[in-house]
């Protein structure tokens, strides 16, 4: 049997994509799942992880997600590392094009995520991984006692300004509206944090420099005045989008870019499913990822019988 053939192949290792993985493989089905990076998804980029039910306390996106990958792989699930570029309709199936093969599957789940959004700011380019950054995880470190800035008023803005309160020394929350768009739970954090400053009605103007940030020029939209606020890093939190640039032609996607999906997770594509936060759905948590996962593979599993 040709090792590139498989019943189910899964795009993207997140929860949606690891719960498919485990749900398909202990149906015993030959299962595959790509992943371009690491495995557990943008959830990796967040701390601690409070909101999906009987996961240990403390648990982080990456120990959830590891064990995740664990269980499906203790199914017999495949796993590969390589980027998906194309999918293309093929006999009884679809091929998987990647930079370093080709697969063949009967039926594939998408579950690519998606990635942050970038500011539009002056400046923010220049200074990526220099002061500007996209991952409170990754970076707090880097900032300890410093002054910070976030940009954003969404769940993850205030998440993340709530974690990296416990590292920067000042941290102003810069939102282009005068009341947050983030969940009452993730507000209420951050009104315990004294050194956070939430700077309501200010839009980010431009990120200023020498090598590295040191001010973040701000605009205040209610007294029409901009001034610089002296400033060792910016984080950027301002949404996302979703990977879906390998699909066009293939599957009918919203005009935000997310892929249309009935309530079986079956896209415009017979034997295509799609899951998580890439497909139009109402709320994107780990736990509604996961759900979509289970689905689509139900569905998929009955789609092959056929
Ligand atoms: P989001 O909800 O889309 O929020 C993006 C924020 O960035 C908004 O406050 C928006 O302002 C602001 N913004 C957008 N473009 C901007 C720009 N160019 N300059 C300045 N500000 C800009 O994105 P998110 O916070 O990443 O959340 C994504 C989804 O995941 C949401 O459904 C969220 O509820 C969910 N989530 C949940 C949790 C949780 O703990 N439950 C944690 C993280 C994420 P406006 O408000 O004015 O539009």
């Amino acid at each position: 049997m040709d090792n590139n053939i498989y019943d189910i192949c899964i795009i993207g290792a997140g929860p949606g994509g690891l719960s498919a993985g485990l749900y398909c493989s202990r149906s015993e089905l030959k299962t595959l799942i790509i992943e371009k990076e690491t495995v557990g998804g943008l959830i990796t980029t967040t701390t601690e992880v409070e909101n999906y039910p009987g996961s240990e306390k403390g648990a982080t996106g990456t120990s959830l997600t590891q064990r995740m990958c664990e269980q499906a792989e203790e199914f017999g699930c495949e796993f590969a590392y390589d980027y998906v570029s194309a999918v293309e309709k093929a006999e009884g199936g679809y091929k998987v094009v990647c930079d370093m093969g080709e697969y063949f599957a009967k039926a594939l789940i998408i579950s690519t995520g998606s990635y942050p959004n970038m500011a539009g700011v002056a400046g923010e380019e220049e200074f990526r991984g220099r002061g500007v950054s996209y991952c409170a995880t990754c970076d707090a470190g880097f900032f300890k006692g410093k002054k910070v800035a976030v940009i954003g008023g969404g769940d993850t803005a205030i998440k993340e300004a709530h974690y990296l309160s416990r590292f920067a020394g000042e941290l102003y929350v810069i939102h282009r509206r005068d009341e947050l768009r983030a969940n009452i739970s993730n507000v209420r954090k951050i009104e315990g944090d004294e050194n956070v400053k939430v700077l309501y009605s200010h839009v980010p103007v431009e990120i200023k420099g020498e090598g590295k940030v040191t001010a973040l020029t701000v605009k205040s939209l209610k007294e029409d005045r901009e001034y610089d606020i002296e400033l060792d890093g910016v984080f950027v939190f301002v949404g996302y989008k979703p990977n879906t640039d390998f699909l066009e032609g293939i599957v009918d996607l919203d005009e935000g870019g997310y892929i249309i999906t009935n309530e079986k997770m079956e896209t415009s594509a017979e034997g295509i499913f799609a899951v998580g936060d890439v497909r139009n759905t109402p709320l994107r948590q780990v736990i509604t990822a996961a759900a979509d996962g289970a689905v689509a593979a139900v569905y998929a599993e009955e789609y092959i019988g056929k």
